[in-house]
């Protein structure tokens, strides 16, 4: 059986064994579902297959944040910014391990992406203006102005298709459910004034929309914010156009005709089939996180994959493996973007440790009983740091433990613990005691039931304390600038970020060195085209997001830094795209013989 561009709805069962279309999009995380749109806006039919029963990928369970250099936003708001000022800052965080040409087309172009996204779909965002870049002490960092953070985005508008909506983390939501930005989430976490109304605000309009989840069945808040309202709002447009999106559907390999990728082969209810693609094919089917062989073979060891924060069984590296064997070049293999998490009992997956590492009276130490970083790092740093350590120590930093007293317990949240005030230990889980968390009277006490070296814990809690009443850290400087300072609680002098820890009941948490995703990957030039060592383009071959080696190299500019480019380089390849002569093999009918 054969067909040229013959499906219809989302239903890939209805469709033939062959089908044509001119680009065909692997994965359905942000950077995909742009593409998607504006490859449908520019004229071309368009495929989108997703392995997965749910579309969003870990996008739909991120923030959300993208970081855009000199975006409108900012800029209507009175902030200034501009390319220069943006492209020294990226020259200084990726110390010469990105092609030039590469980080000119992602600040050419992030700033358009989102002016098109928003005045053509769906798509909402706010500037994030606090949230400064996580450098802030290198050249061309802005305080605050270069992320911008989705608006809440209506889920009813979904209809039907919510349902298959990747659903929010419910460590973004208010109390595991209620949708709240990332501006929220920040006045509330930095107890900025008027917090308590907000959550008052926010659980009241909760509340009030009860018909609507009973009349729907959907038991979740019909608004969605962070990445579920960007991926939300992504698939609405995605919709708007008719643009197909095959849940269910992997990829396998590729199609090749005389060295140009011309398809691929899928394999979707319990059938190969094959999607020919006349213009070419764009790999944005994340990284291998999820793939143990592969964090085996690339990244540093200890590593597992149960430390990622992204979800279960996805990302396993297909664009990788594919891509090599075809030739492509790769870089950054042996880099996750990092972030120490916290496995939880039941849980499937790990959960980040994003800002609770900064709160004033936690402190993390390791095995010696050691601090090795400064906490408030951006997680990126800190992740990374636990490697160094590791290495330094003989293996004594993966695990790390975060320690705290019942000052900090009482007042703030640490993962899954919500502050005491909120939920006392009476109300924790008991499976969670000495699983997740551990308590003891002592800090000899909590050392011992941690298998933490004692004196070194305790000489090193004296030395923070010191440091707590001078609000100097003269080992880490933590809280030393204002990235550290954006999560500190602004009510804690002289130094946010600082506090004793010195009230019994004292707690440890054990965290791993885990990621939210790999950043390595098939090596791209600054048309988002997959490249062999030679620098050679490999015709018809495009890679964004983690598939992709990042444009950031081994650097974190600020929030926002993977979802960013993988949008842009999603826009960024359709204009190549558009200018691609149509592969010759594919116009013509195919037998199904012929493709057996
Ligand atoms: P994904 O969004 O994971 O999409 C890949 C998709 O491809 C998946 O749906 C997967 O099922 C599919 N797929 C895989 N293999 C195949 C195959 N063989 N065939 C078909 N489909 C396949 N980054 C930011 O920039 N800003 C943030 O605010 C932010 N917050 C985060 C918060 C959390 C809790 C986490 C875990 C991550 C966060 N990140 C954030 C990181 C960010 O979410 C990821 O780096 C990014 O979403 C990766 O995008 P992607 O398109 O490469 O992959």
């Amino acid at each position: 059986m054969v067909s040229r561009m013959d499906f219809s709805g989302d239903d890939s069962s209805q469709v033939s064994v062959d089908t044509f279309v001119d680009i065909v999009v692997v994965g359905s995380g942000a950077g995909a579902l742009t593409s998607a749109i504006y490859a449908a806006d520019q004229g071309m039919s368009v495929l989108v297959v997703e392995k997965s029963d749910k579309y969003g990928g870990t996008s739909a369970i991120s923030g959300g944040g993208i970081w855009i250099p000199n975006n409108d936003h900012f800029r209507k708001k009175g902030g200034n910014d501009s390319f220069e000022k943006a492209m020294t800052y990226l020259n200084a965080a990726t110390a010469g391990k990105v092609a030039a040409s590469r980080l000119k087309a992602y600040l050419d172009n992030a700033p358009e992406m989102v002016r098109y996204l928003e005045e053509n779909t769906r798509v909402r965002y706010a500037v994030a203006e606090k949230y400064p870049d996580y450098y802030p002490d290198l050249p061309g960092a802005l305080a605050g102005g270069r992320t911008l953070d989705p608006e809440l985005y209506d889920t009813s508008e979904l209809g039907e298709e919510l349902k298959n909506l990747r659903a929010a983390s419910p460590t973004t939501l208010l109390m595991g459910k209620i949708a709240w930005t990332a501006r929220d989430a920040h006045k509330v976490i930095a107890k900025e004034s008027g917090w308590r109304l907000l959550i008052l605000w926010l659980m009241l309009r909760y509340k009030l929309d009860f018909r609507w989840r009973k009349k729907s069945g959907f038991r979740r808040d019909r608004r969605t914010a962070l990445g579920n309202s960007l991926i939300a709002s992504l698939r609405r447009s995605l919709m708007d156009r008719d643009v197909p999106l095959w849940l269910n559907t992997e990829f396998q390999d590729f199609i090749i005709d005389n060295g140009r990728v011309v398809g691929v082969k899928v394999f979707s209810n319990g059938n190969t089939r094959t999607v020919h693609a006349r213009k070419g094919v764009i790999m944005a089917s994340g990284g291998f996180e999820q793939n143990q062989a592969l964090r085996d073979q690339y990244l540093p060891q200890p590593t597992k994959v149960e430390w990622s924060a992204t979800p279960a069984g996805q990302n396993t590296g297909a664009a990788l493996t594919a891509g090599q064997s075809i030739g492509a070049a790769t870089d950054l293999l042996d880099w996750a973007w990092w972030s120490p998490t916290m496995r939880v009992p039941k849980e499937d997956k790990a959960r980040g440790l994003f800002a609770e590492r900064a709160f004033p009276g936690a402190i993390i130490v390791n095995g010696e009983g050691k601090r090795f970083v400064n906490e408030a790092e951006p997680y990126l740093e800190c992740g990374h740091a636990m490697y160094r350590d590791n290495e330094k120590t003989g293996g004594k930093s993966i695990p790390a433990w975060v320690i705290f007293d019942s000052h900090f317990r009482f007042n703030y949240a640490m993962g899954p613990l919500m502050p005491g005030q909120i939920m006392p230990d009476s109300r924790l889980p008991s499976l969670w005691n000495k699983t997740l968390y551990w308590k003891a009277e002592s800090l000899e006490g909590l050392a011992a039931e941690i298998g933490v070296d004692e004196d070194g814990l305790k000489e090193t809690v004296d030395r923070v304390n010191q440091f707590a009443s001078t609000g100097d850290d003269k080992d880490f400087q933590r809280g030393g600038n204002i990235f550290d300072r954006y999560y500190g609680d602004q009510n804690v002098t002289p130094n946010p970020c600082l506090a004793p820890v010195k009230k019994g009941p004292f707690y440890a948490m054990r965290i791993e060195a885990g990621d939210i995703g790999t950043k390595g990957g098939l090596l791209t030039n600054e048309n988002a085209q997959v490249v062999r060592e030679d620098g050679s383009v490999i015709e018809g071959l495009y890679a964004i997001g983690n598939a992709s080696a990042s444009v950031m190299g081994t650097s974190y500019p600020g929030a926002g830094s993977t979802i960013g480019p993988a949008m842009t380089f999603g826009f960024i390849a359709v204009k190549s795209l558009v200018k691609q002569p149509a592969a010759v093999t594919v116009n013509r009918p195919v037998e199904a013989e012929e493709m057996a």
